[in-house]
């Protein structure tokens, strides 16, 4: 058994960012990680995935993007070569291929098994990830043998898929993107189109990322919005990386020949049967880019920077067909496959210290759990709009670094 400050669980983007605030401050810890660092990224997204935050907006702490095309989206590969560099300039303390196996309460701290051994620490930090499974429907129970099913960490490419029609369910960032995919391997596709955030990839020459950064909305706080249980849960926004920094939208999916369907409500006799409400969905969606724009409009009134961008525009409204189909029958053999775009969750099976809400979502106010020294990263909304991106992880990073220290020091907490 060794003993140490400070477990970190995790070497994405947050466990280094946090390492990173831990070395600075003199906090002896360990990163332990159950694959190579970034093995999100290395083993669970599909191949032509780049990400939809532009190549500037990966500011972690001490380290930044250099290359010459700032505007530019990353490849999986690129983003590997990223955070590997950035593991090594930081030097962190990891070490890999360490599955955490059982955390738990332990006296003055915690006890952390790992599949290499055990260790005892006053201060534990959750860096394992937001999105470590996939949000499943309960109702993929009720589906006919003959349709196969997968989600986003299982897909890859097209290829992978039977021959066939494909019914994607969800059409925020993922299921947007891997509609298109799929539709241009020559596969009829379906989209179930639930709550979604429209957002064009360049409004008035720049980028919505740039955008939500200038305006503050990516650095308004969890103790600042209404009503956080919903910030939190709300899907991502309907934006893609592409070198062609092009907008995808449903108008874009449908004008190319991707049938449009309501929410999937439930599967039932065989039948997938969908809400009748994608007309609403689809205004309430282009209402709320109206108003985000809006926003962006005034906040560069008050900066005095209309002269310097081009005029304000406002996007076609969402076209959906008079009468979308409000059921598909699954055993006819138009639809082979389902494609789970329902959103992730995180994996907390090996936690044992009681942290978590009845419905298994961690508890903390602003990445501080109510447990003594045990701190959690990369969530959604943590303590800022951006905590789940990686340009979000430096400053909470910061922040929960601060107030470990202060736990470790036996000092109050300071201020969040
Ligand atoms: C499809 C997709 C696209 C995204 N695109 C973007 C984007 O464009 N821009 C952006 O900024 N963000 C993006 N995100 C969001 C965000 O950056 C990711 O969720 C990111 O992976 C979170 O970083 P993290 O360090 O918190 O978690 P992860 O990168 O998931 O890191 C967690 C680490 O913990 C390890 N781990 C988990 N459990 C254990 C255990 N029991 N023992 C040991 N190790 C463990 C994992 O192996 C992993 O390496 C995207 C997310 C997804 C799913």
């Amino acid at each position: 058994m060794r003993t140490i400050a400070c477990v970190v669980i995790g070497a994405g983007h947050a466990g280094l960012a946090m390492s990173r605030c831990l070395s600075e401050r003199g906090i002896d810890h360990v990163v332990l990680e159950r694959g190579e660092v970034a093995n999100s990224w290395r083993t669970e997204r599909w191949d032509s995935l780049r990400l939809l935050t532009p190549n500037w907006q990966s500011r972690l702490p001490g380290y930044g993007y250099e290359g010459n095309d700032p505007d530019g989206f990353r490849t999986m590969p690129e983003l590997i070569r990223f955070l590997d560099a950035y593991a090594r300039v930081i030097d962190v303390p990891v070490k890999t291929h360490t599955r955490v196996t059982t955390v738990g309460p332990a006296e003055g701290g915690y006890r952390v098994e790992t599949d290499d051994g055990e260790w005892r620490c006053r201060t534990l930090v959750l860096a394992s990830g937001a999105c470590n499974i996939a949000s499943v429907p309960g109702c993929a129970e009720g589906l006919p043998d003959s349709i196969e099913t997968l989600t986003p960490m299982e897909y890859r490419r097209p290829q992978q898929l039977a021959p066939g029609g494909v019914l994607v369910v969800g059409a925020s960032a993922t299921g947007i993107q891997l509609a298109q995919e799929i539709h241009l391997s020559g596969r009829p596709v379906t989209v179930a189109v639930g709550e979604h955030i429209r957002a064009p990839r360049l409004y008035r020459g720049k980028d919505t990322q740039w955008w939500m950064d200038a305006t503050g909305l990516f650095d308004q706080r969890y103790d600042e919005v209404e009503d956080i249980v919903r910030a939190r849960a709300l899907p991502s926004m309907q934006l893609v990386g592409t070198p062609e920094r092009s907008s995808l939208d449903l108008n874009t999916l449908r004008s190319a020949g991707v049938k449009l369907v309501g929410r999937l409500a439930t599967i039932r006799g065989g039948r997938a049967l969908f809400s009748g409400a994608l007309r609403n969905q689809c205004a309430l969606s282009d209402l709320k880019m109206g108003r985000l724009l809006d926003g962006f409009d005034a906040w560069a009134r008050e900066h005095d920077l209309d002269d310097q961008l081009p005029p304000p525009e406002r996007f076609p409204p969402t076209e959906v067909e008079a009468s979308p189909p409000l059921e598909l029958n699954l055993t006819r053999g138009e639809i082979r496959t389902i494609l789970w775009a329902t959103g992730y969750r995180p994996d907390y099976s090996w936690l044992n210290v009681p942290v978590l809400d009845r419905k298994g979502r961690m508890r903390h106010d602003g990445g501080v759990t109510p447990s003594p020294g045990l701190y959690v990263m990369g969530l959604q909304f943590l303590r800022r709009r951006k905590s789940a991106f990686i340009d979000g992880a430096a400053d909470d990073a910061r922040d929960l670094s601060a107030h470990l220290k202060a736990y470790l020091g036996g000092e109050s907490a300071p201020s969040s």
